[in-house]
Order: C-alpha cells, then structure tokens, then sequence
C-alpha cells in the first residue's frame, strides 16, 4: 500500500505533482510579493495596505546561489536519519524577482549546476515516517534549459 503523502509544511506551497507552485502573498496596492505569505499587513515601508492576497508563484527561476550542505541542520528542521548531504539552492523567481531557497533535487549533482542557470519547482519527498511521505518543494534545473 502507499504511503500517504502530506506536505511537511501546511499551505507553502499546493500538493499539485504537475504543477507544483509555492503559495505566496502579493500586495494589491503596491504588488509587492511576499513568500512565506505575509497576511497582516504589508512589509513595504512605503505602503501601508493590509489587503494582501495569497497567489501562487512562478514555478520558474533563475539560479543565484548554491551551496552543499554535509551536516544535519539543527532542530526544528528535520532531516532523514541518517542523514544524506543534500544541496541548497538560493532562485530568484522569474516574474516576482525574489529569492527564495529550497533543497535541490535529490538525482542532481553538483557539478551539474551553475550560477545563472535556470531552474524549476518539483515536490520531492522530504522524509518519510511510518504513516506517511512528507512532501517538500525543491530545485531542479528546468527541462529544455541549458
Ligand atoms: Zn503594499
């Protein structure tokens, strides 16, 4: 039987294998983004709207950093036991023009990646425990970039 898959954090980002997008929040006054979503009010010093509307973010980016990373994070990030060095991948997505970080994608290496490169969301299993598969969004470089 499979496993139940559930995403490790609740509503960053839609459960959706095809089309995975993360979930932010996008000012309507001044149309500025924020991810993880903003809904109190707008961060934006000049602007001082609480009318703040959750959409979902381009599932596109460009590469701006990377770094790998040999040692389990401290708590309250949860990492598999044992722990497997894994990539962290700084994107800067395409229409909102913000960074946002997330594991790469467990297949890639990191010869394989390169400043500047364009890159895509996938969801990639985070960890699993007996009841479940817990879900995470990650980088991989887009299909059809060079
Ligand atoms: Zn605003």
């Amino acid at each position: 039987m499979a496993k139940k898959r559930v995403p490790a954090i609740d509503g960053w980002f839609a459960m959706d294998t095809a089309e995975p997008r993360l979930l932010g929040t996008k000012c309507s006054s001044c149309g500025t983004y924020f991810f993880p979503k903003e809904s109190s009010f707008c961060r934006n010093p000049g602007c001082s709207s609480t009318d703040l509307e959750e959409v979902p973010l381009s599932p596109r980016g460009v590469l701006w950093s990377f770094t790998n990373n040999c040692y389990p994070p401290p708590k309250p990030y949860v990492t598999p036991d044992p722990f497997v060095p894994y990539i962290v991948a700084a994107v800067e997505l395409e229409r909102e023009k913000m960074i946002v970080l997330g594991q790469v994608a467990g297949d890639v290496k990191i010869g394989d990646l390169a400043a500047g490169m364009e890159m895509e969301l996938c969801l990639d299993t985070l960890f699993e425990d007996d009841a479940a598969e817990h879900i995470i969004w990650k980088w991989r470089p887009a299909k059809g970039a060079q």
